[in-house]
């Protein structure tokens, strides 16, 4: 038999909501609208260039994505999706007996990311109210701590840090310690409070902040997402990256959505009034819910996940259960949500 790693074969596979025929998918916190016609121009344009390589560089999404956010150039590092600039975060700091410490339940790829790494994986449980446990998150750190992850708003629950509250953590995180905020959600947080991941890159050395382009930019199937870093670490990014990685493609279509932004912003209001839309109906029929600031909503189904699932599905929803912890369900169109909340309908509310 080949050799393979043990830890590599130990891990769990990470899964893509599966679609039923009919039914809608509410599974993979997507964006409902399909891409405006000023980006789907820019692809089709693209077609006459597929037979030569991307730029590897990507220079003119870094240097647009660079005045956008008023940064350098080399603090900036595109990659193919977040989830990969968040791989090539791990693999640039850390290495075997190194840790990784991530809030959870959160993003589901972090640990798997980790391990693929050879690193070890700390999650520290989120508070009763499924919040960031950044008091516990202090208190585990270790000299191998090398980097920590903050998603605001937490996927799945959609769950914020503060101004304040990230603050006063990374006063107290070491500053040899990397803090990436991952933002992939923050078009959808209203909240003033909420943190600005770029102001603390402009005030702290050791974090970065993480974006993308497949949620408030509806850029999911096109893969491209990006980190503002310190320059050392955007460096190094660059470095673990595979060549080639974000295509022509990802690279026109990210750059023209930055110039439709404030018709995307439109979409995406839309979106939150609809999120308040079902949040309201929901309670209205007991569920018990705190405030979402991500384009979802979190049910907390317990022990009942795998039952309240099942009912959704037969009703044609496919929403993303976590056994015996919850039900993460994305907002979508109103058509969408007209469906789901007619399909809950059929459970009994988790309280
Ligand atoms: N971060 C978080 C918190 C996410 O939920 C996701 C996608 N579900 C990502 C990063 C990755 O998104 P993408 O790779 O599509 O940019």
């Amino acid at each position: 038999m080949v050799y393979q790693r043990s830890a590599v074969e130990a891990l769990p596979a990470y899964v893509q909501g599966k679609s039923i025929p009919d039914a809608i998918k509410l599974s993979s916190n997507e964006n409902p609208y399909p891409p405006l016609e000023s980006v789907a121009e820019v692809v089709r344009e693209c077609a006459t260039s597929f037979h030569l390589y991307p730029d590897m560089s990507a220079a003119g999404l870094v240097a647009r994505l660079a005045e956008r956010w008023n940064v350098r150039p080399e603090e900036v590092a595109v990659g193919s999706g977040s989830v990969e600039v968040a791989s090539q975060l791990i693999h640039a700091s850390a290495g075997e007996g190194d840790e990784v410490m991530f809030a959870w339940r959160s993003f589901e790829a972090y640990p798997i990311l980790v391990q693929v790494a050879g690193a070890t994986p700390v999650p520290v449980p989120l508070t009763a109210d499924d919040r960031h446990d950044l008091d516990a998150m202090v208190a585990a750190i270790t000299d191998r701590t090398r980097l920590i992850f903050i998603c605001t708003p937490n996927n799945p629950t959609g769950s914020v840090v503060t101004r304040a509250e990230m603050q006063n953590f990374l006063d107290r995180v070491p500053k040899e310690v990397l803090v990436v905020i991952d933002e992939a959600y923050s078009h959808f947080d209203d909240d003033p409070e909420s943190v600005d991941g770029l102001e603390f890159f402009r005030s702290h050395p050791n974090v970065a902040v993480l974006h993308t382009f497949s949620k408030a930019y509806g850029l999911a199937g096109l893969r491209v997402g990006y980190a503002i870093a310190p320059e050392r670490v955007a460096t190094n990014l660059r470095r673990v990256a595979v060549p080639f990685g974000v295509s022509t493609l990802a690279q026109a279509a990210a750059i023209a959505s930055l110039d439709a932004e404030s018709e995307l912003q439109e979409r995406v209001d839309v979106i939150l009034g609809e999120r308040t839309r079902v949040v309201a109906k929901l309670r209205d029929s007991g569920w018990q819910l705190h405030d979402s600031l991500g384009n979802f909503v979190w049910l907390r189904t317990g022990s009942a996940t795998a039952e309240v699932d099942a009912i959704l599905r037969e009703h044609g929803v496919v929403a993303r259960a976590f056994l015996g912890d919850g039900i993460r369900v994305t907002i979508g169109s109103p058509e969408m949500n007209d469906r789901f909340l007619a399909a809950i309908g059929n459970t009994a509310p988790a309280a």
